[in-house]
């Protein structure tokens, strides 16, 4: 006998139960996102292994040890996205977007890294990305940090998510400190894990963002970067702070927080959650203006955040009340030949003239008693019945399935204003 396929570890269905949850997030995405005038971009899911190596850098975790690669039929090496910074960038390089233009885009979909797989850290997952090109003041660092308060507050976790921000400097800058970084790390060498020992010669910075209880009371009196940042630098972040501070956005100032990324410069930002374990980042992005030009453009300003979806799903699981949208509105029972076909003309008539209506009609047959027992399941507001005895009469019946009212026989004009009155519950008006 033949075994069943699985799915691949680390990469997981999303069932019919679960996708409202899934898309009262996605339209709370859009709806915030909309009202910041953001367009939505969409990249192919495979990208030349080369855009990641020389966009992400050699020497980051994702580089070395998650990339999914694979050669083409043509001897071509492809990756799988394992993010959308650098695949967004190269379309809009590719298609002439960036001259003297600004642009604030979004796109949403699956990214892939080869990690072990836990509790919010998948190998497919889906990250909302936001880019925006050509800005260079820290207004627009602010503007997304104040867009996803604004998103957390509409899915009502806003207590449940706190802001970290730093600043990373300029690129001259964070050399200079590095090596002041690196000869501080010499001296306590013995405190460093394998993973730091390792970091010390490719990616030393990385090494302040070590969670190893050992290492901590060293990290914590390590140099911090903002004490060599220069003026602008400097203005640039203060900049930053003076608009959180007059808008009332609370934050934290992590002069450990450097991103795992090469390509950051100036602002960095994480709104991180302390009831995920330790898959506590939600979001996380920061400006990287540097990344336009070691990708063949002229010198620009970038400036972004991804956030990962099954995290911020993970908060809004413990939300009561959410209004998320049914499936199905009504459910029709058709029972005898006639009722059929006059219940399939009828169910034409409702679509028809209620805008939106989310009508199952039972296909397959079944008695009434099991037609109607579907309809309970469907999750249905009312079912609509059409038997026998009402296409004699001309008439419908319509049984509320969540109330006690008793059923009701109706014209069909009195049955189309019940059902018109299921557009105004806040539960269809999600969808
Ligand atoms: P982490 O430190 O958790 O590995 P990261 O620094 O690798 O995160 P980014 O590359 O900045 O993460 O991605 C942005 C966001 O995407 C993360 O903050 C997280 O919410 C989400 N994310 C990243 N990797 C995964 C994963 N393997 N599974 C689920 N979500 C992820
Ligand atoms: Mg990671």
């Amino acid at each position: 006998m033949a075994t069943n396929i699985q799915a691949i570890r680390g990469m997981h269905d999303v069932l019919p139960d679960q996708t409202p949850l899934w898309q009262y997030a996605e339209q709370m995405l859009r709806d915030v996102l909309g009202s910041y005038g953001y367009s939505e971009m969409r990249m192919p899911i495979v990208e030349k292994t080369e855009l990641f190596k020389r966009s992400i850098g050699e020497v980051t975790d994702i580089v070395e040890k998650e990339m999914y690669t694979f050669e083409d039929r043509n001897g071509d090496s492809l990756t799988l996205r394992p993010e959308g910074t650098a695949g967004c960038l190269r379309a809009c390089l590719e298609h002439g977007l960036l001259h003297n233009q600004v642009h604030r885009l979004w796109y949403y979909g699956p990214m892939y890294r080869h990690e072990r797989p836990q509790k919010g850290r998948y190998r497919q997952f889906i990250q909302l990305g936001v880019e925006t090109y050509g800005m260079a003041g820290p207004d627009i660092d602010a503007e997304l940090i104040l867009m996803m308060h604004r998103l957390w507050k509409k899915l009502g976790i806003r207590e449940k998510v706190r802001l970290q921000v730093n600043s990373l400097g300029t690129i001259a800058e964070r050399l200079a400190y590095r090596e002041i970084l690196v000869s501080y790390f010499q001296e306590h060498k013995d405190l460093l894990d394998a993973d730091s020992l390792r970091r010390l010669e490719t990616n030393p910075l990385r090494i302040l963002d070590s969670k190893t209880p050992a290492m901590q009371d060293m990290l914590t009196e390590a140099p911090a970067l903002m004490d060599y940042l220069g003026v602008e630098s400097l203005q640039h972040f203060y900049g930053l702070i003076a608009t959180l501070t007059d808008l009332r956005v609370d934050y934290e100032i992590n002069p450990r927080l450097v991103r795992g990324l090469d390509y950051y410069s100036k602002t960095v930002f994480e709104w991180v959650t302390d009831e995920l374990g330790s898959q506590g980042t939600v979001c996380a992005g920061g400006r990287y203006d540097s990344l336009i030009e070691q990708l063949g453009g002229k010198p620009n300003y970038a400036v972004g955040f991804a956030m990962g979806i099954e995290r911020v799903l993970a908060l809004l699981e413990t939300v009561p009340d959410l209004p998320l949208a049914r499936s199905v509105d009504a459910y029709m029972i058709r029972v005898g030949e006639t009722a059929e076909r006059v219940g399939t003309h009828l169910a034409e008539a409702i679509r028809d003239a209620v805008p939106g209506i989310k009508l199952q009609v039972n296909c397959g047959g079944g008695s009434f008693k099991s037609q109607f027992k579907k309809a309970d399941k469907s999750g249905a507001e009312y079912a609509i019945i059409v038997g026998d005895d009402e296409v004699r009469n001309e008439v419908v019946s319509i049984k509320s399935l969540r109330t006690e009212q008793p059923q009701q026989t109706l014209p069909q004009a009195e049955i189309l204003a019940i059902l018109n009155t299921l557009r105004a519950h806040p539960a269809a008006a999600q969808s």
